[in-house]
């Protein structure tokens, strides 16, 4: 671009790490670049493509983003604090095309992939509201790829995403500190493993049993169980050493929650010979639209002690930000002002 301009060839170099590593939002605030190429730059391009159309603030802490594309479609990011970690979940999709059963962003449907510089934003915007602009990365971030969509049917911009998330003069947060999240696309799990540099991976699972799994997850009638598993095991082949992969597993009260199921889903792995996983047992975030009730807490623990009498590592993720639609499969663009919460749109130009 910056060739294109007359202009040598560091200054796209310069330009790439004021957005992505000062997290500048405006051509305007690159002042080391010469006023005359600036002025050049804001006719001819735009560095931000989402705008911010509401924050939701949860009695947790967490905080729900609804931003627009510049073509107006929604696209929602969740900051989770801890007091460890703060997490930060993007969305790859806005809307979502798969019709997993228990989740409210299917309802949407797809509405369309988000490019890879929108996937990249999402994380600016956080990073900048909730730490100061130009400020570094807080080495205690995480990244999860678990919001509204499927991050392997936008295979391509997720990667190149990826690529600015870790790259030193980019947002440097490094593949490690980040997991995607599928829904069981398996033709990329396979692509994914064989990646160089590759986050960690997190396979949506939430039955094991195929007759339920299409149901809940009708991916499954596409890449069935049988594929799914065989294709974790190749991943697990993939593993550096000390690493694990996650399944995970949505609580459905008196839907997949009993002693059987957990039986069932030990059998799985043991017939897979899966023994570098984790299982995050995840309860069911409920809504109106939903058919599903949350497995009671007595429930999710006993199917975890269950799990790990068979010698599987298992957590149960604790609900954040349920009262501002934020929570796992609650993203569905809703503008909740109603809500008792702190509602606030804050200024992105
Ligand atoms: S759970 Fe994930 S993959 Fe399934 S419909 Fe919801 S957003 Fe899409």
């Amino acid at each position: 671009m910056a060739a294109n301009f007359g202009e040598p060839r560091y200054r796209a170099n310069q330009i790439f790490k004021a957005v992505h590593q000062r997290r500048l939002r405006s051509f305007d605030e690159i002042t080391d670049l010469p006023k005359k190429f600036r002025e050049k730059l804001i006719e001819a391009a735009d560095i931000s493509r989402l705008s911010v159309e509401s924050r939701y603030v949860s009695t947790d802490g967490t905080r729900r983003y609804l931003m627009k594309t510049a073509d107006g479609y929604p696209v929602e990011t969740v900051y989770i604090p801890t007091e460890s970690r703060d997490t930060i979940c993007f969305s790859s999709q806005s809307g979502c095309p798969l019709k997993c059963d228990f989740c409210l962003t299917a309802k949407l449907g797809l509405l369309r992939n988000l490019t890879a510089g929108e996937i990249v934003e999402q994380i600016i915007i956080v990073l900048n509201d909730v730490y100061s602009v130009g400020t570094e990365t807080p080495h205690g971030t995480n990244l999860v790829g678990m919001g509204a969509g499927e991050p392997f049917l936008n295979f391509e911009n997720l990667i190149s995403a990826l690529e600015i998330m870790s790259a030193e003069d980019g947002l440097f947060i490094v593949p490690n500190r980040v997991t995607i999240s599928t829904a069981g696309i398996v033709p990329k799990i396979y692509e994914f493993a064989r990646l160089e540099n590759r986050p960690h991976l997190a396979i949506s699972l939430s039955s094991a049993s195929d007759t339920l799994r299409d149901k809940l997850m009708p991916i499954n009638k596409r890449w069935n169980l049988d594929e799914l598993m065989t294709a974790a095991k190749e991943f697990e082949g993939s593993l550096k050493r000390g690493e694990r992969f996650t399944f995970e597993y949505v609580m459905l009260g008196g839907v997949n929650d009993s002693d059987s199921d957990a039986a069932t889903l030990a059998k799985l792995l043991d017939d897979y010979q899966l023994s570098r996983v984790k299982i995050n047992l995840i309860p069911h975030n409920g809504a109106e639209q939903l058919d599903y009730e949350t497995s009671t807490p007595e429930r999710v623990e006993r199917f975890k002690k269950l799990l790990e009498s068979r010698g599987i590592s298992a957590y149960v993720r604790q609900p954040r930000g349920r009262d501002i639609y934020a929570a796992c499969g609650q993203l569905a663009a809703m503008d909740n002002k109603s809500a008792e919460t702190v509602t606030e749109a804050i200024g992105v130009e």
